[in-house]
């Protein structure tokens, strides 16, 4: 059989780091620590190295469709499949940020929502019976209760579909360029709509992965907590391993398990994302 593999995006720091290191401790296969950018890579290699763990690396920037086949074609050759994706890779644009709102929008909602299902489209194919994906979404994704109530009916569709998604983003994108975000029912949080976005499709891929012929392929989100990263300027209480806990134990559940499939966890508890 081959040899098992793990990817995590956006590992060169923060959470992805230390979902990185917490694989290399606990998953008996590769680990592949990605990065958009090369040499900050190969630094958190070496890191990880005077540690006594080896994780592989591979660069991966998942808003580059180039870099996402590149990352594809590795795995399918050398691997031939995939055992654990874990979609960490995020921005949020600081708080006191200058850039204009339709700038932060378009932009955290092509790294964050549409990143990260380019990257599974061309991912999902790889995943071997049993393989783990995880999305790490966050609470702020509670931004959904800030949309109007037709807005949230339209995410909240037990049926909806990528693409329906997708359009939604899209026009979230669309009325925050011409200004009338608000009066369409979206709010005015990028960060908050793009993890919308990535919860919902959560949701999705699990309804598509449990129709799926190869068995026992699981997609959960969640929130890693508010954690000591470049992200939250290190204003969050938990340390980047703490914040790694959740995303590792849904990276790590064993085969055949049942629950959690489809959820959303903070602190490997199961939550609604959407209250
Ligand atoms: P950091 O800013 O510390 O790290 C983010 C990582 O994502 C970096 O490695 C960054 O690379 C990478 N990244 C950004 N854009 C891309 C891209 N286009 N392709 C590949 N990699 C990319 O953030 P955190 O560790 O705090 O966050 C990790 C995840 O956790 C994010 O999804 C975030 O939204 C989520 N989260 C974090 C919380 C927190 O309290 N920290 C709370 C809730 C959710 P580079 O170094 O090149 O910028």
């Amino acid at each position: 059989m081959s040899k098992k593999v793990a990817v995590v995006t956006g590992s060169n720091k923060g959470i992805g780091y230390a979902i990185v290191r917490g694989l290399c401790k606990q998953f008996e296969g590769d680990v592949y620590l990605t990065a958009r950018k090369e040499e900050l890579g190969q630094e958190a290699i070496k890191s990880l190295n005077s540690e006594e763990l080896y994780p592989k690396f591979h660069q991966l920037d998942i808003t580059d469709q180039a870099s996402i086949d590149r990352m594809r074609d590795f795995l399918k050759n050398t691997y031939g499949g995939l055992d654990i994706l874990v979609n960490n890779a995020g921005i949020a644009y600081k708080q006191d940020s200058i850039v204009p709102f339709a700038e932060r929008a378009e932009v955290t909602i092509k790294t964050n929502y549409q990143g990260t299902l380019d990257l599974c489209n061309a991912l999902f194919p790889l995943l071997r019976p049993h393989a783990r994906v995880v999305n790490v979404s966050s609470i702020a994704s509670n931004a959904i209760k800030k949309c109007s109530k037709e807005i949230q009916a339209k995410f909240l569709n037990f049926t909806i579909t990528v693409d329906e998604l997708t359009n939604l983003m899209n026009d979230f994108i669309q009325a925050a360029k011409n200004g009338d975000n608000e009066s369409k029912g979206y709010p005015s949080s990028a960060y908050g709509m793009s993890k919308v976005g990535v919860s919902v499709l959560s949701e999705i891929q699990h309804r598509q992965l449990s129709a799926d012929p190869r068995e026992d392929i699981l997609v959960n989100a969640c929130c890693p907590g508010y954690v000591n990263t470049d992200m939250t300027l290190h204003k969050g209480h938990k340390t980047i391993d703490q914040g790694a806990d959740t995303p590792l134990y849904l990276a790590l559940l064993p085969p055949e398990t049942k629950s959690p499939a489809g959820k959303f966890l903070l602190d490997r508890e199961i939550k609604k994302w959407n209250e």
